[in-house]
């Protein structure tokens, strides 16, 4: 197992590295035209680090959320999540080790429109094979969470914009995933909205201590991170920490190595 981690603001502590990439390629075959989309990208995540993911439409944001997650596969390179690599992991493994470990939120709200929040929020932990009424006691305390306890009942069509999406927060994290990717979740709305949702998410970042992958093109919703990475062309082109964030070496766990963070917490998760 691997004992890379990132440098705390110190420069001298390393927290582990929840996310680790090197060299991940990942193309696409349309007609006769291939799309190199990442170019051998390599990054590395600390364990508990709000990351911002920019870049200009096209560069490979949302083809490396896809691929980092597991939802795509990239076609070489390494991605090591929370000690494991996700490359060679079977499909099916792979689509466990989402559903227990990661949440997503999309710019669209992706909620299905005949459920009730409560019913959308419950959704992921069925589907991992958590019983109904404990389903739906956990589906609740994550809308009480997100603000939205009242709602519980409504149906999709019947919330505003900033509450439908603070309807997937809650259930991106009904299953207190350590992984949270947010692929433009604020592109949808307003600044107001945007700035509310955002203020939740940085909220949950700190307290929930869960780590954050959010692509974003809004600079007021990237410097919220502790860490901006600007992508073109498939590939990182350069990062940058954002000042009067709070310091890593607090957020991250007091943990020297992937091993000891991960090496036991996966045991029997195959
Ligand atoms: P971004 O999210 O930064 O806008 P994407 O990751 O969606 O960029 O796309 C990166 C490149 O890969 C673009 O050139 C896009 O057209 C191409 N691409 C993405 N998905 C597909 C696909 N399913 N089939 C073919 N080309 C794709
Ligand atoms: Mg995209």
């Amino acid at each position: 197992m691997s004992e890379k981690g990132v440098s705390g603001s110190d420069g001298a502590k390393r927290i582990p590295a929840i996310i680790e990439a090197s060299g991940v390629r990942k193309s696409y075959d349309s007609g006769d035209v291939k799309v190199n989309a990442l170019k051998g990208l390599d990054l590395d995540i600390a364990k508990g680090e709000m990351v911002a993911v920019m870049g200009p439409s096209g560069c490979g944001k949302t083809t490396l959320l896809n691929c980092l997650s597991g939802l795509d596969e990239a076609d070489d390179g390494e991605i090591v999540i929370e000690g494991e690599s996700i490359v060679g992991m079977s499909d099916r493994k792979r689509t466990r080790f989402r559903a227990e470990r990661m949440g997503f939120i999309f710019q669209s709200y992706n909620l299905m429109p005949v459920l009730s929040a409560t019913e959308n929020v419950e959704l992921p932990l069925l589907v991992a094979g958590v019983r109904p009424k404990k389903a739906h006691k956990l589906a609740l305390a994550a809308l009480e969470m997100v603000g939205l306890a009242d709602q519980a009942r409504k149906r999709p069509a019947q919330m505003s914009g900033g509450q439908q999406q603070r309807v997937t927060v809650a259930r991106s994290l009904v299953n207190e995933p350590a992984i949270v990717w947010a692929d433009e979740p604020t592109g949808a709305l307003d600044s107001e909205t945007s700035k509310e949702i955002m203020d939740l998410l940085v909220r949950l970042n700190r307290t929930q201590k869960q780590t954050f992958v959010l692509v974003t093109h809004d600079p007021a919703v990237a410097k919220r991170g502790h860490r901006i990475i600007r992508m073109r062309d498939g590939e990182v082109e350069s990062e940058e920490k954002n000042a009067g964030t709070e310091d890593l070496s607090n957020v991250g766990a007091r943990i020297e190595t992937n091993a000891e963070a991960y090496g036991s917490s996966n045991a029997g998760k195959n």
